[in-house]
């Protein structure tokens, strides 16, 4: 929660609030030793935070901040990994089930009386008996979505850059080869120009006409007119996005499809967990400038955090 991290921060810091990054002066811009928070933090925005020594990013993904630049200036990045992997899981699974039996609409159907009016709601076409689900991004949270999907005793297989160990899921060494195999992926990977719009046309028509895609990752990762092509001509089943290419803005053909089901970018939004995000950004803010170590850097910053702490 955003007062849970103020409170926090402010314990031990001095802080200038700011709604938005780029309406900072320069000369606040210049007084910041650290940057607690989230936003895009980029080559201009980290020339002109010229004393910063931090930036304690709320959030695990980090593709907005120029995380290499900050490194090659002695700034360390850190995120909030593991603390919200379970909860992010747990809405993959809801936001799945959601999209294949459409219970948002079965909702919305007895809400509006219409059970009452109009007898049984549909059967739906979709269900997750039978399918087999590819996890693109077997990471904190693919893993975390994996275990869930093992107790649905549904088949799973996965796509990363590199083969796991001590897992039992096929492993695909292309995600077009994964698209291929399954009829359900679902989207675990972090946003930035090597996954930008990854899933494009061609690895949706792979999907195939049952498919289904879920994407709690990146709005960047998909290719979302080809998405909304794919969902209005039946090259695909469904979707089910919790994130968007330009949030919070969504685009009106695809809220117009009876087969999406949408969420506002909420899967760690609990307040146990953004409260538990909020502890790991102002515990790596205390450890960096009381003791010269961050708890949990990004891996781009791992040297910067390493020289510090040698
Ligand atoms: P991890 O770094 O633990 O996992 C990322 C996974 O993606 C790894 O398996 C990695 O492969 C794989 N990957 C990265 N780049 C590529 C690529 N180019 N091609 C194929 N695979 C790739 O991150 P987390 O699991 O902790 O988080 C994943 C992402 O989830 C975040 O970056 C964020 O964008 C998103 N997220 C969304 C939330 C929401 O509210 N919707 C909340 C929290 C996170 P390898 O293992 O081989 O390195």
């Amino acid at each position: 929660m955003l007062d849970h991290l103020k409170a926090r921060v402010s314990e031990r810091f001095d802080v200038v609030y700011a709604d938005k990054l780029d309406g900072i002066s320069d000369e606040e811009a210049a007084s910041l030793d650290g940057f607690a928070g989230w936003g895009r933090i980029d080559r201009k925005l980290i020339d002109r935070m010229m004393n910063l020594k931090i930036i304690a990013s709320y959030g695990v993904g980090y593709d907005t901040i120029d995380a290499a630049y900050a490194a090659e200036k002695g700034i360390v990045v850190t995120h909030t990994p593991d603390v919200l992997s379970e909860e992010v899981a747990d809405v993959t699974i809801g936001l799945l089930i959601n999209t294949l039996r459409e219970l948002p609409h079965a909702e919305a159907y007895l809400r509006e009386g219409r059970w009452a009016k109009e007898g049984a709601f549909h059967l739906s076409p979709l269900t997750l008996r039978g399918r087999h689900v590819g996890i693109y991004g077997l990471g904190r949270i693919g893993l975390e979505i994996a275990k869930r999907m093992e107790g649905f005793g549904v088949e799973i297989s996965y796509h990363a850059r590199s083969q796991k160990t001590g897992v039992r899921y096929g492993y695909a060494p292309t995600l077009k080869v994964l698209a291929e195999a399954v009829d359900t992926l679902v989207i675990a990977v972090p946003g930035g120009p090597e996954t930008e719009k990854s899933v494009d046309a061609e690895i949706l028509k792979a999907l195939g006409a049952k498919g289904v895609v879920i994407n709690i990752g990146r709005g960047s990762v998909i290719d979302e007119q080809a998405l909304i092509e794919a969902l209005q001509s039946g090259t695909i089943a469904a979707a089910g996005l919790d994130v968007f290419a330009h949030e919070p803005n969504v685009p009106d053909a695809l809220l117009a499809l009876p087969n999406v089901s949408v969420l506002p970018h909420i899967a760690s939004g609990s307040v146990a967990t953004r409260n538990a995000m909020a502890d790991l950004v102002a515990d790596n803010l205390i450890a960096w400038f009381d003791e010269g170590r961050s708890l949990t850097p990004v891996p781009e910053c791992a040297d910067v955090a390493a020289r510090a702490s040698a």
